[in-house]
């Protein structure tokens, strides 16, 4: 056991090393030259095994990303530290990410944010990405079901949004929901071409200000539904099971 543990810690040194060589390769790009201390700190802690497939965790911790279930991701290590990084979160901040996944990123800003609201429109990996996060102890991650081009109004404004799915554009509401001040970081760009990673600030007069960061490659932000309806609460009791169907949960 403690070998096992012992040998995710190398590994995870080496992820850590990984993305500072990165940061390096792409500070051109980035205007940065390395994560700030806090990021590399929390990635440092949080067990990136845990979050991939049992039959993955010897290569949880190489800088790609790897297959989740639902035919998804979960990023790569040195994107996630880039996204964060670029978000400059402040301890006590509301935090909204769209596109859970295997909670991996929730997990890293749930240690540099007060709350983290969480959206997965692929109900299975919501469910098994909030158990995974309340067992490993990250309770301050709040992850709903639905889709998340439409934000969580009930908790907005955020001081900051991460988007982990590419978007054709950016979607209004989450630009509405973002705090004067507010940072947010979004792929933008074609299902299958030319995708640009974008930072977004709303200035304090409420102007919206883009730049592009890195091109990149993310899986698409997928619509499944056409009218507009509100994410579900996974921690609420009253959903009911027979709902319970991919691309239906929305419906209630
Ligand atoms: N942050 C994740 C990355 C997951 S990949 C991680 O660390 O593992 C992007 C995720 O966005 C996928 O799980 C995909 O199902 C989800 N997604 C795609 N479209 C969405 C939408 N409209 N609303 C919410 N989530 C969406």
């Amino acid at each position: 056991m403690t070998r096992v543990n012992n040998t995710f810690e190398t590994d995870r040194k080496a992820m850590i090393a990984r993305i500072k060589e990165e940061a390096r390769f792409t500070s051109s790009y980035t205007g940065r030259k390395e994560p700030a201390r806090r990021v590399i700190q929390a990635m440092n802690k949080i067990p990136r095994h845990e979050f991939v497939d049992r039959t993955q965790q010897r290569l949880a911790y190489i800088d790609s990303p790897l297959p989740i279930e639902c035919g998804q991701t979960i990023s790569q290590p040195f994107i996630v530290a880039l996204m964060t990084d670029l978000l400059d979160l402040q301890e006590n901040d509301v935090v909204l990410e769209i596109g859970t996944g295997s909670g991996y990123q929730s997990a890293v800003l749930s240690l540099l944010a007060q709350e983290v609201y969480s959206i997965e429109t692929h109900e299975p990996l919501a469910r098994s990405a909030q158990k995974k996060l309340h067992r490993l102890g990250f309770d301050n991650v709040h992850v709903y079901t639905g889709d998340g081009y439409f934000g969580l109004p009930e908790h907005a404004p955020y001081d900051a949004i991460m988007v982990t799915a590419v978007a054709e554009e950016i979607p209004h509401p989450l630009l509405d929901q973002l705090k004067p001040g507010g940072r947010m970081v979004i792929p933008v760009g074609p299902r299958s071409g030319q995708q640009n990673l974008m930072l977004i600030t709303k200035t304090p007069g409420g102007e919206i200000k883009e730049k592009n960061i890195l091109p990149v490659a993310f899986v698409p932000l997928t619509r499944y539904h056409k009218d507009k309806t509100m994410p579900v609460d996974l921690d609420e009791p009253t959903i009911d099971p027979d709902q319970d169907k991919e691309g239906e949960i929305n419906e209630n």
